[in-house]
């Protein structure tokens, strides 16, 4: 079970940090795998994920690392023992990655199989301009909501870390209060995108998406701005049968 997840985690990886993509350079960008209840996999600290291998990751524990989340008054120094103490192999020296606590809220849902967190160019371009949350708010077209879903979150520039995690953690609750289903990806305003999926397929696609359509509004933006469907029309696409069986085959 723990090889096989490590398998399909590693192949999501390099897929995601193919330099041909242009998702991640150097170390940029993280990724995770549910292997049970408690615990999953998660980068390994000053690893690259164009040519991560089954060493590259190190095991952790989800509740070791969501307590921390509730604890207001943790600070730096907490978060170094957390991370440290999350670790599930006795004698491992590898660290996890910074943003782990991220991996690790996501993953306490278990809808959420693979995680994927990059920073492709053209996301990250609109991520980094003065029309973030705009370019984020709609959908260009129906391949964008078979595969995204109707609606992303969006998150305003916090601290990376614990601080982010915990605000990636009350907007994905508000999302799901409001819209009554989980959401696919989380985009974060001057960093990048969070895809999550039952397997690596679903996230893989999911990044995919979001950097073409990135790429179709930075375009967009400069003919006058992007025309997003209306949201009758999106809500029509998001619940019809046929796109429903069309998103099942994309994302398994
Ligand atoms: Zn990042």
């Amino acid at each position: 079970m723990r090889a096989d997840v490590l398998q399909q985690l590693v192949a999501m990886s390099r897929y995601l940090g193919d330099p041909a993509r242009a998702y991640a350079i150097l170390g940029e960008g993280n990724t995770s795998a549910r292997i049970d209840d408690d615990t999953f996999y998660v980068k390994a600290s000053g690893t690259v994920l164009s040519d991560i291998g089954a060493d590259g990751f190190v095991a952790v524990s989800l509740g070791k690392l969501t307590d921390i989340l509730e604890d207001e008054s943790a600070g730096d120094a907490d978060v170094t023992e957390a991370l440290e103490t999350a670790l599930v192999d006795p004698g491992e020296r590898r660290r996890p990655s910074v943003e782990t606590f991220l991996h690790a809220v996501l993953l306490r849902r278990r809808e959420y199989a693979f995680v994927g967190h990059t920073h492709p160019t053209y996301t990250n371009t609109l991520l980094c301009s003065a029309k973030a949350e705009h370019a984020f708010a709609g959908r260009t077209c129906p391949d964008h909501i078979v595969v995204m879903g109707h609606k992303s979150v969006f998150v305003p520039y916090v601290d990376p870390g614990l601080v982010l995690a915990r605000e990636v953690k009350s907007r994905i609750e508000r999302f799901v209060a409001e819209e009554g289903v989980l959401p696919r990806a989380v985009m974060m305003q001057n960093h990048g995108m969070l895809a999550m999926g039952s397997s690596p397929k679903a996230v893989c696609g999911i990044t995919d998406m979001a950097e073409k359509t990135s790429q179709m509004l930075v375009g967009a933006y400069s003919v006058g701005g992007p025309r997003f469907m209306a949201a009758e029309d999106v809500e029509r696409i998001f619940t019809r049968p046929d796109e429903k069986y069309r998103e099942k085959t994309i994302s398994t």
